[in-house]
């Protein structure tokens, strides 16, 4: 069984980029769903085992992989998001490899907001590292159920379906997408990455 992360700052911590209500609706009702549901989906695999009854395997496993990609994708998202502050994201190694990756860190910047802003309804916009390339890579991931590159470890990811900012950007994706740059928890993705490809 998986649990909820506790919430790392304050409902109003990300304000005025992230508002309060937009920010409870998405992690006291969205996230709290797809834990529970992946928490009901392994339930019921195990019921399957204990019965010896694969009859609903098909379902189940599309409804784990549905389920359980959400509750990991938004328990990243929240992690990569923090109060807006003054932190100094040059002194952290993932940026000098961004930097490497993408030309420049404003290369990357634009790449990934022109990504984030044609992301289909239901997707997300993620940094990910690729150990076979041992590369950073920018990928559009439409149906978080569907992995989309296998193998590889998200660092940075952004929602994109409208929950996620309706509330507080209505239609206005790209005013979503700047000032989500004022957030970032750098220290976070940083110490996903190192742990990764050290
Ligand atoms: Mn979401």
């Amino acid at each position: 069984m998986i649990k909820m992360i506790p919430l790392p700052y304050t409902l109003k911590a990300l304000e005025p980029y992230y508002s309060k209500e937009t920010l409870d609706l998405h992690y006291n009702i969205l996230y709290k769903g797809y834990v529970e549901k992946t928490n009901n989906v392994l339930r019921k695999l195990e019921e399957a085992r204990r019965a010896n009854d694969y009859s609903n395997i098909k379902c189940l496993e599309k409804e784990l992989a549905f389920q359980g990609s959400g509750a990991i994708l938004h328990k990243l998202f929240f992690e990569n998001m923090s109060p807006p502050n003054n932190q100094n994201s040059l002194q952290f190694k993932i940026m000098q490899k961004i930097s490497e990756d993408f030309g420049s860190i404003n290369n990357f910047k634009r790449q990934f907001s022109e990504a984030a802003a044609v992301v289909e309804a239901s997707g997300w916009c993620i940094l990910a590292w690729v150990p076979e390339f041992e590369q950073l890579v920018i990928l559009q991931c439409e149906k978080h159920q569907d992995l989309t590159l296998w193998g590889c470890v998200p660092l940075l990811v952004f929602d994109m379906w409208e929950h996620s900012y309706y509330l507080q950007y209505q239609t206005r994706r790209p005013e979503y997408i700047s000032a989500f740059w004022n957030i970032i928890n750098w220290k976070e993705v940083n110490r996903r990455f190192l742990e990764i490809c050290n």
